[in-house]
């Protein structure tokens, strides 16, 4: 009895720092973005010297990111009978390249309606050297790998993508052998790499706790330094990509959920909202797998299918950055040419800005490296000294800020696709939905 009592006021012990950890994640998260907006504008470089308590978490979460890929790839490659894998996957992609291509369009569109553009006088000396875009046929060939040590110790994530599958599905074949030795072989592998994943999954966890101080830091940095820039051009840019983030988010995947899926938005956003607001402050959908597996899994995604289409969606469905790259491209051509593009050259564009944006890591920036290869194949090619490049310049000013649009916009999308093939497939847990 008394020992009893002991404990419990052990665990009712409160330390100074124990209302930190008691209140909701989410709200501490919230908190920390608008104290960091806050911050940003009203101490501009004085705040700069927070950075690296942002850089801290960007670095916790890059930290994780390699092995979340390989062992939850791997699980869930192997997870699935060989005979389901293809019925999961061909689902997944085609759903991952309609809406990256629907959200080109609507890049477009926005472009079209916004007609953003701006005075270059002067800047195209400004513009800085010349910027190499990979080429597609290059960034398609490596996809495959000369060798697997390479590419996990240099992080390239679409080959690490292509190993991990292949491994996996060897894996998956292995536990359905008929022969004991080879079964229990992929057995004991499978083990191993489901415990390696979900031991990362704990790590996660405890990085979160961290997310709030991390986010306040890594906003009021990107505030200081562009809040007064975002102004005119910029602003009408900053405005036609974030609409049709929004436009993109409640038409094509509200539509989906509701229409298509038959379920509740407003229960899907429930859970969504995490890795939404994780992905908008880290700028990366890889950093932010981890958060989106956790809401696959309270949304009643099984285990088999969100382990397989997450990693890969995090990677080759880029919605937010396709609709960036449609933008970004309108005002390049209306700045330098004057006039907009052709059907033809819209054509092109919707064809590369997909590509593109499956080529495109989910990394901080790496869209912005990737419109590159999109300019190039309308005849817009940035070379150093030209307007195309003072006028990427002004883009590449502003991208932190057009990088958290599309990277929420990034997460959303898988986790809407992944939850809607589940649905589909009769796998979604609905008893989850109820609640
Ligand atoms: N930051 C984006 C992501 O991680 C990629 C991009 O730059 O467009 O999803």
């Amino acid at each position: 009895m008394e020992k009893k009592g002991k404990q419990n006021k052990e665990a009712a012990r409160k330390h100074w720092y124990s209302w930190y950890f008691e209140f909701n994640l989410l709200y501490r998260i919230l908190i920390g973005l608008v104290l960091g907006i806050i911050l940003g504008l009203l101490f501009k470089e004085k705040i700069l010297w927070i950075a690296p308590l942002g850089d801290l978490f960007v670095r916790l979460l890059k930290m994780i990111m390699m092995p979340i890929i390989l062992s939850t790839l791997i699980v869930g490659a192997s997870s699935v009978s060989p005979a389901n894998l293809g019925r999961v996957g061909i689902r997944v992609i085609l759903f991952y390249l309609l809406t990256s291509a629907v959200a080109v369009l609507i890049g477009l569109l926005m472009g079209a309606v916004f007609q953003p553009s701006a005075e270059l006088a002067g800047l195209a000396e400004a513009a800085g050297k010349e910027a190499a875009a990979p080429s597609l046929t290059q960034t398609l060939l490596n996809i495959i790998p000369t060798s697997i040590a390479q590419v996990v110790v240099n992080e390239t994530i679409l080959a690490v993508i292509f190993v991990s599958l292949i491994f996996g599905i060897g894996i998956s074949y292995l536990r359905v052998s008929s022969d004991k030795r080879l079964k229990n072989a992929g057995e004991t592998l499978f083990t191993i790499f489901d415990g390696t994943a979900e031991v990362m999954m704990l790590i996660i966890k405890g990085i979160m706790q961290y997310a709030p101080i991390g986010v306040l830091a890594l906003v009021s940095v990107v505030f200081a330094t562009n809040g007064p820039k975002v102004v005119g051009s910029l602003g009408i840019v900053t405005a036609a990509c974030f609409i049709g983030y929004a436009i993109h988010i409640i038409v094509v995947y509200g539509g989906l959920i509701k229409v298509y899926g038959g379920l509740n938005i407003k229960r899907y956003f429930k859970d969504a909202k995490d890795p939404f607001i994780t992905a908008f402050v880290t700028r990366s959908s890889n950093g932010t797998l981890p958060v989106s597996m956790e809401a696959a899994e309270n949304l009643g995604v099984p285990k088999d299918i969100y382990a397989f289409s997450l990693p890969l969606g995090a990677t080759i469905n880029m919605d937010g950055t396709a609709i960036y790259q449609g933008v970004c491209a309108t005002f390049i051509a209306l700045s330098v040419w004057g006039h907009g593009f052709s059907f033809v050259q819209m054509g092109i564009i919707v064809v590369t800005a997909t590509l593109a944006s499956i080529g495109t890591a989910g990394v901080p920036g790496a869209g912005a490296i990737m419109l590159l290869l999109v300019l190039d194949s309308v005849g817009l090619p940035v070379t150093a000294g030209s307007a195309v490049a003072g006028a990427y310049a002004m883009i590449l000013g502003i991208d932190a800020l057009l990088d958290m649009g599309r990277t929420a916009l990034n997460v959303t999308g898988d986790l809407a696709c992944t939850t809607i093939v589940a649905k589909k497939m009769k796998e979604l847990n609905l008893a989850k939905w109820k609640a």
